[in-house]
């Protein structure tokens, strides 16, 4: 007799797996909150659609957080596998020259999400949208809540692929944490990942550079540093450059309550390179000459200008070392919600290597709601497909 797999949400997560599970073997149902599937991966199409990245495997591994984590998934699907498999369905895709893959163009979203869902169609699986989960019973059966009425659902094998708890109008809001915790299954609190922090700009700079991008910078904090831009916003920062420093920026946050930011704004020159042309200014106006003869455009010469006092601006020594390492205070992050994902949720020492909780049997676990890390950029996609793929290749072979 076939088993009977409930899947709990309906992501990229929950659809890999539900699209790879094989129907010979197993009835597979998904259960979904909202009347249809995928609606925070349509949010996602709406921001670049970022699915993966083109990059070297052993690079790749290496952006997770923790990676050994996701080392196997991520090997086993890989992003050429993703990008296959997406061809089979009738995606194709390209990689920009940031090297993120994306659907060709005039692929709209929905267009990515209806393949998707007819692969989940042609493997036979149920989906039942409408579906709340509010917990688990005494007997361990799952309590959905459905069009007013509570409903208890049984199952040889459970997957919770509920997602984070960002963008809470897409269904993922994180409320299912309470459920686990009451279950004795540790759960770490969700932060925002992916989002801007937050800096007490001096006063005078947000009404000057609000909305302006710093362009072309190396951004550090901690062990981390990443090429890229970001735009100054009311709240602080905000961008992919800086992204990637999430890691480092909530570590440093915890610890201190504040967190070091440091920006180069030359990183294609020596710092004795900028010392040279800073000493060779003959007759022209610093700041002119820093926009203008020095590249550094209006913004970063506006931010410096904001930032020095007026002694070390007009000092070549202090100015030159203030191009390369700008050091700015962060003082929190961005409110959850506005976060592009999150981190918390199940802690990974609740899992096996398969996923599976540790405290009850046959139940999985996969996608945001585990409490694991990445930068923008195709790796959060790219993650919960992988991790679906992953879950199912055990399933089945099982
Ligand atoms: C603005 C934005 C832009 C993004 N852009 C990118 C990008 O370009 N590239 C990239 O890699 N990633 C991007 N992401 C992140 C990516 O979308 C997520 O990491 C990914 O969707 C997580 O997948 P998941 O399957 O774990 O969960 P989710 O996609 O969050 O899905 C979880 C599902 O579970 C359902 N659910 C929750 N609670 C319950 C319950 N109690 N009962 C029943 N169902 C429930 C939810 O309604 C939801 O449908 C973006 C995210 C945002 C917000």
């Amino acid at each position: 007799m076939k088993k009977s797999v409930s899947i709990i949400g309906g992501g990229p997560a929950a659809m890999m797996l539900a699209a790879k599970l094989d129907s010979k073997k197993f009835t597979v149902s998904i259960y979904e909150k909202n009347n249809a599937l995928g609606r925070k991966f349509l949010v996602a199409g709406k921001g670049g659609f970022n699915l993966t990245h083109r990059e070297e495997l052993e690079v790749f591994v290496g952006r997770y957080h923790p990676n050994y984590f996701l080392k196997q998934a991520v090997s086993d699907f890989s992003n050429v596998d993703l990008q296959k498999w997406l061809k089979e369905l009738g995606i194709d895709t390209y990689a920009g020259t940031s090297n993120r893959i994306f659907p060709v163009k005039g692929t709209k979203p929905i267009e990515v999400l209806n393949s998707i869902l007819n692969a989940i169609e042609n493997n036979k699986v149920t989906v039942c949208t409408g579906y709340k989960w509010v917990g688990f019973a005494n007997d361990n059966s799952l309590i959905f809540e459905s069009k007013n009425q509570i409903k208890n659902v049984n199952s040889d094998i459970v997957v919770f692929a509920l997602g984070g708890a960002s963008w809470k109008i897409t269904g993922s809001d994180g409320t299912w944490l309470d459920y686990f915790m009451k279950r004795g299954i540790t759960c770490l609190p969700f932060e925002a990942s992916n989002c801007g922090y937050k800096i007490n700009w001096p006063s005078g700079i947000i009404e000057k550079l609000e909305g302006k991008a710093l362009k072309n910078c190396q951004f550090k904090s901690g062990v981390t540093s990443h090429a890229g831009e970001a735009v100054i916003t009311s709240l602080g920062i905000e961008g992919s450059g800086v992204y990637p420093l999430g890691y480092e920026i909530r570590k440093q946050l915890s610890e201190k309550n504040k967190a070091e930011l440091l920006i180069d704004l030359k990183p294609q020159n020596t710092l004795e390179e900028i010392r040279l042309k800073l000493a060779n200014r003959k007759n022209v106006s610093l700041t002119r000459y820093l926009e203008k003869d020095m590249n550094l455009g209006e913004t970063k010469t506006l931010l410096l200008k904001a930032l020095l006092s007026k002694e070390n601006f007009t000092d070549n020594k202090m100015l030159a070392a203030k191009i390369k390492t700008l050091p700015i205070e962060v003082t929190g992050l961005a409110p959850i919600d506005e976060a592009i994902s999150t981190v918390g949720g199940v802690s990974l020492k609740e899992i096996d290597d398969h996923y599976q909780l540790k405290k009850i049997p046959n139940h999985f676990v996969i996608g945001e709601m585990l409490d694991w890390d990445a930068p923008t950029g195709g790796y959060l996609l790219q993650a919960c497909f992988s991790m679906g793929n992953n879950l199912a290749h055990y399933l089945n072979k099982n």
